[in-house]
């Protein structure tokens, strides 16, 4: 047993998890107990985004990325069939989902819709069931059968995310669905400046959504400039300028696009998603920069924000 332990110890694991609940059952509340204050301001609006990167989980041996996938938390009946289908296409490439429910509320119809949806995807779900510190706890049994009838959860936990009570067993079984993997974000990077951070990733879902399949594996967004400062009327801006790292010329043609019409695109719908996470407007300059192999130098990944 304790060499399988120190076997484990060395390996070190990484990967993405959904976040996923009805509206006010504590996701928020669960991500700042866990990662802390700064980088929860990543998500002043989260609710207008597909699959934003809520937070990076640092710990020893292990890096836990959340992401959130708004389009399952509206579990209502009035949602469409496309809306979900475009969330669960969302979280089909997440390593786990954790699924957070209400003590208080058990058994919403908005939770069995979304567990519905979960159906469909392969990776494991962690049940976490928050607000304990607000009902009896003779009534918690019964609800962990019941939440066991209807979906094989990994695990059922029960928490109270004010009181920081169960995190620290969420997080492990959280760790313990990870895949081993490299260390994505360097610490300081995410914890000091989210918003830096989440112009890069969103640039790059750009950089995937309006080019070719190959190009993405190539491409590595920084941001150089990010600046917050008061337009007229005291309406706070921020300037952003970004580089597009690729790793050939023709790669840069075809970011660039002819007379510049796919850089366009992207540069617009990432400033548009970045306008309606922030809550203010944004002025992105968007350059692309050929990088010679920058995918095979340590140096340059580094740079770039790969370990
Ligand atoms: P979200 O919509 O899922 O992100 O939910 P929030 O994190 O915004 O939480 C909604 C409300 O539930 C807030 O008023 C929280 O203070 C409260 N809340 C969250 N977790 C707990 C908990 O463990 N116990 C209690 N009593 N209240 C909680
Ligand atoms: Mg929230």
């Amino acid at each position: 047993m304790k060499n399988k332990e120190d076997k484990k110890s060395k390996e070190f694991r990484s990967g993405f998890v959904a976040i996923i609940g009805r509206p006010n059952v504590g996701k928020s509340t669960f991500l700042n107990s866990t990662l802390g204050e700064k980088v929860s301001i990543v998500s002043r609006k989260p609710q207008t985004t597909r699959n934003v990167i809520r937070g990076v989980k640092h710990m020893d041996g292990a890096q836990i990325v959340f992401v959130d996938t708004p389009g399952l938390h509206r579990g209502t009946k009035a949602l469409n069939r496309f809306m979900a289908r475009e969330a669960l296409g969302a979280i089909k490439d997440v390593d786990c989902v954790l699924l957070m429910v209400e003590a208080t509320d058990p058994m919403n119809d908005g939770d069995d819709f979304i567990i519905g949806n979960l159906k469909h995807i392969s990776a494991p779900v962690v049940l976490a069931i928050n607000k304990i510190d607000k009902v009896s706890r003779d009534r918690l049994l019964p609800m962990i059968d019941s939440y066991s009838k209807v979906f094989a959860f990994k695990e059922i936990v029960l928490i109270s995310a004010t009181r920081s009570d169960g995190i620290d067993r969420v997080l492990e079984l959280l760790t313990e669905t990870l895949p081993e993997g490299p260390e994505y974000f360097p610490r300081e990077m995410v914890t000091d400046q989210p918003e830096r951070f989440l112009a890069a990733e969103i640039v790059r879902e750009k950089v995937f959504h309006v080019t070719s399949e190959e190009i993405p594996y190539s491409v590595a967004v920084t941001v150089e400039e990010f600046n917050e400062r008061l337009g007229k009327g005291a309406k706070p801006i921020i300037d952003i300028r970004a580089i597009i790292n690729v790793e050939r010329d023709s790669q840069k043609g075809i970011v660039i696009g002819k007379k510049g019409v796919m850089l366009k695109k992207i540069g617009t719908a990432a400033r548009e998603e970045l306008e309606a996470i922030l809550g203010v407007k944004v002025f992105l300059e968007i350059h692309v920069k050929v990088t010679k192999g920058w995918t095979r130098n340590a140096r340059a990944m580094e740079e770039f924000g790969y370990k």
